[in-house]
Formats: C-alpha cells, structure tokens, sequence
C-alpha cells in the first residue's frame, strides 16, 4: 500500500462496540484479566501497553517499513531511551550539528554515565571512519541536519556501521517516511520526534523509536519504555494518529513553500546565505535529490549585517510568528544560536524558519517586507 492510504488507515478500525469511526480515547488505567489469570485482550497497565498507544506504534511500524515501534512521551525521551539500552563504557558517534537536546543528552547525562562519544562531521564519510573504535556500537545520524541543514548518506554510515557490527539510528524528524525511508536505505532504527510533523499541529509532544528488526537491543528499548514509563498519555497518541492521517498532502506543502522561499531569499539582496537541500548549489543537493523525495518544509538563512541585522528581521515578521519547534500548519522563525546558549556553532545571523501552509505569497510578502 501507498503512504497516503497508510497514513488514513494504520492502526485504524471501525469501533466495534458502538460503530465510531473516530476511536475512543481510552483513559483506564489497568484493563481485566480473564478467570484463568490471562489478559485476553492484550492489555494488562497502561505504562506496558494501552489501545491508543498500540493504534500509533502500530502506524509508525507501517510508515516506516519497520517492524515495531516505541511509543515516547517526547523525541527526548524516545533519543534517551536508545542511549539507556546501551552499556558504560560503549562508543557512540554523533554528529558535531546533531539537535542541540540530543547533543545535550549525550554529553551532560550520559557522558558522565560512562558512554565515550565523538562528535564528527557525519557528512565526511574518512572523518566518520577515522573515529570508529573497537567499542563503537551505534552511530547517529541526523539527515537534514538542526539547523543547517546537512545531508548524511544514510547507506554509506550504515555500512560503515554493520561491518563493526553496530546500530545506525537515523533522526528521520525533519524529512519524515513521507520523504525519506531510512530503514530501506541500511538504518536499524529511525528516530522521531513526532512533536513536529507527525503530529503536525503544534499541540501534543510525543516520539518513537521505530526499529527494522525486533532483536535484542529494541528489546531493551521496549523494556525502557515500559519499565521507565515515559510513556505519552493516551490522548497524546490520539492526537498524533490523527495528525498522521493528513501528514503525506502536508509534507508536500510544506516541501513546496519552503522551495520557493529558499529561491526568493537566495536572491535577495540582504541575505548573506540560504540552508536549503532542494537549492542546487547546496552541498548535499545531489545526495538528498538520491535519498529523499523532496526537500521538506525546513530552511535557514544568514543575514547581511549580522546578529543585530538577523534580530531586527525577526522582530519585524507579521505572518511568521517567532518562536521554537517546527513542524506545524503555522509558518515559525527563530534566531537559533540565542536558543542553543553560549557553546552553540550556529552562526549568530542566522535564522531558522519552520515553513508552513500559508499561501506562498504571503509568506514571501512578509518575509520581504521583514528583510
Ligand atoms: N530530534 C530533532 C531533529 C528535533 O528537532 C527535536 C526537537 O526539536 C527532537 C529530536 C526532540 O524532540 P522533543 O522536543 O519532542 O523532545
């Protein structure tokens, strides 16, 4: 089946108690064993397993050509719990432009936990290489990168990855299954934080880890889940199957906008420089013209004249609203070294933009008059 009717129909049936087409929001807490003891029904607590939760993991799974997802509370929760089913001692390998939270993660909590971690450029496949140890035992990529939007080949790190026998996990947030498959392209589990896209409409946190295999490490993954209990509620998961059912004609409109967007500013006067995949003379054109289906709703731009110049454009904005996160119906802007703190590389002028599903015209009217 086709990713738009997989989106309207993973994880959905008809109910069968009262005919709904919608599901119920199931709130119980603890379901009914049978006389034997059993649980016929399959659910036993709702941190171990509940219908709604099952419902999204279950769509996630198709989505993304896997065969089992875990359902998080957020992408953070979904991210530690990858490093949780590792063991002190092993290497990981991230990228230096990895999300600022997964960056955070790895060197404030679980660096003093006892993982080793190099940061690389994941572009530079030698660098990639060169630091591979004896313990190396899962890589990381983030493809397009937060926030400049660099493209990770996917197969070439997962080769580099399964001939020392380690996972590949590939954040697939920004590009989304609709864009890009990264378990058919070599990865052994794909991340999401399905606070943006997925969900869609800026109103419910939620991630998942969605895994090729179900083999020992997504084992403990689950166990994670179900033993940690960072768990999304079961209206978060409502919302986010309902967010999917509309998330292929959204990525398409998102793709589109952000294009034209990324070709008026590369001409604008005042823009030093665009971050955008689908832009030809984009590092990464080629490769993501390979590996992802369009070029998807996110894009950053330096601005001439500096932080101060960057800071006044953004106060300036009607339509964009400025603020986090991205992923939304709704057009954002953030300055995202001020977001990041004081160790952050991004460029001090440069702006990120979630682009949404305004009109095109609009959105450049305003950032043209902003600029
Ligand atoms: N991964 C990426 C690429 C993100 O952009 C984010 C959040 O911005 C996350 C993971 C973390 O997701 P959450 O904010 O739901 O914890």
């Amino acid at each position: 089946m086709r990713i738009e009717t997989l989106a309207v129909h993973a994880g959905h049936s008809v109910d069968p108690s009262t005919g709904a087409i919608t599901p119920p929001i199931q709130l119980s807490t603890t379901f009914e064993r049978s006389e034997d003891g059993s649980y016929p029904r399959g659910h036993l607590y709702s941190r171990v397993s509940n219908p709604n939760r099952e419902a999204l993991e279950h769509c996630l799974s198709k989505l993304e050509g896997g065969s089992a997802t875990a359902a998080f509370a957020s992408g953070s929760a979904a991210t530690m719990s990858i490093f949780q089913s590792l063991s002190p001692q092993d290497h990981v390998l991230a990228p230096k432009d990895a999300y600022h939270g997964t960056a955070k993660l790895l060197t404030e909590i679980f660096i003093p936990w006892g993982l080793a971690v190099t940061f690389v450029d994941m572009t530079d496949l030698d660098q990639v290489h060169a630091a591979i140890r004896p313990n190396t035992k899962l890589i990381w990529t983030e493809t397009p990168s937060n926030p400049l939007l660099k493209i990770t080949n996917i197969p070439e790190v997962a080769n580099l990855a399964h001939h020392i026998g380690a996972q590949c996990v590939c954040d697939n947030t920004w590009a989304t299954p609709v864009l890009q498959r990264p378990l058919e392209q070599g990865a052994d589990l794909v991340l999401h934080a399905t606070t943006k896209y997925l969900g869609g409409h800026s109103d419910v946190l939620g991630g998942a880890v969605i895994a090729k295999v179900e083999d020992f490490f997504f084992q403990k993954i689950r166990t994670v889940q179900q033993t940690g209990g960072a768990v999304p509620s079961p209206f978060d998961c409502w919302l986010t199957l309902r967010g999917i059912r509309t998330l292929p004609y959204r990525m398409r409109a998102h793709s589109e906008n952000a294009l034209k967007i990324a070709q008026f500013l590369d001409q604008h006067p005042t823009v030093e420089k665009v971050y955008y995949p689908g832009l030809q003379q984009h590092p990464g054109h080629n490769l993501a013209n390979q590996q992802m289906k369009l070029f998807g709703g996110m894009l950053s731009f330096q601005v001439a004249g500096g932080q101060n110049r960057a800071m006044e454009v953004c106060s300036k904005v009607k339509l964009f609203t400025r603020a986090t996160s991205l992923g939304g119906t709704e057009s954002l802007i953030e300055h995202r070294a001020s977001m990041e703190g004081p160790k952050t590389q991004t460029p001090d002028n440069l702006l990120r933009a979630s682009v949404g599903l305004e009109h095109i015209e609009d959105l450049i009217e305003d950032l043209g008059q902003a600029l």
